[in-house]
């Protein structure tokens, strides 16, 4: 066992070997280019090669952790090992599909980074602490689905316990998966703008839309006392492309 823990990188291996291959088994074939972000001791990371991926590339931003991976799958010709912060890594390629056990001190800029690749995968299996998981799928809009969802369907897939890692955390886990829709209903030139449009209007969510878009001077049939939560993603698009055309 690996016994020098770091906190900072937030550090919990998954231990089960059940969970391990559940969520292996949501890599739907052979033969795809895949990421992992995190793999740790590459415990995920063996039962990925299980699904016999044509490439792997494992982002680890721990030093002491790469020595245990290049032991473990350097022998492999087809696996990349990188020692790189996945928050700044270029990635040019294309990839099929991104799966990680994620650090959940990073989950928002990691899924957020993801979505906005200009090569994003096709599908990607994410875990991530349950707050935040029930976060990304709540049916009302908040600040991280209404970007999110742009780009990708999330669906909810199963719980984890606490108890299926080590360290254990002080919290519950889900698996999401995220499947690119085909049309992102943002486009790129619109997505910084849309970016700080949601954010000042999530910072004042519990005021009404009316207040709000006060000083934007919109003419539109929108019920201006609703609040922003209150509105589906579709609704917040149009608003946003009224005010930005
Ligand atoms: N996937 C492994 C480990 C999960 S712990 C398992 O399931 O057992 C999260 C892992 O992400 C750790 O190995 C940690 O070092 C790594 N990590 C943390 N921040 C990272 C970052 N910004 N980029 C890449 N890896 C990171």
């Amino acid at each position: 066992m690996y016994d020098n823990l770091k906190k900072k990188f937030g550090q919990n291996f998954l231990i089960d070997n059940n969970i391990q291959t559940k969520i292996s088994n949501l890599i739907p074939s052979n033969d795809l280019n895949i990421i992992e972000i995190g793999p740790g001791d590459g415990r995920l990371t063996q039962k990925i090669i299980e699904k016999k991926p044509r490439k792997l590339t494992l982002i680890e931003k721990d030093i002491d952790l790469i020595k245990i991976l290049n032991d473990k799958f350097s022998k492999y010709g087809y696996i990349d090992i990188l020692n790189s912060d996945f928050l700044e890594i270029d990635i040019k390629d294309k990839y099929h599909i991104i799966i990680s056990n994620l650090p959940y001190n990073i989950s928002s800029q990691v899924i957020a980074k993801i979505s906005l690749l200009k090569n994003s995968p096709n599908f990607l299996i994410l875990m991530f602490q349950k707050e935040f998981a029930m976060r990304l799928t709540d049916k009302k809009i908040n600040s991280i689905n209404s970007l999110i969802n742009c780009f990708y369907k999330i669906d909810y897939k199963f719980e984890v316990s606490r108890n299926c890692f080590r360290p254990i955390p002080k919290v519950d886990s889900r698996v999401l998966t995220f499947a690119k829709i085909k049309k992102k209903l943002i486009e790129d030139h619109e997505i910084n703008k849309f970016i700080e449009f949601k954010r000042y209007l999530f910072s004042h969510k519990r005021k009404s839309l009316g207040n709000l878009l006060k000083k934007f001077n919109l003419v539109s049939n929108f019920d201006l006392n609703l609040r922003i939560e209150d509105l589906e993603l579709k609704d917040l698009i149009d608003i946003f492309r009224q005010i930005n055309s």
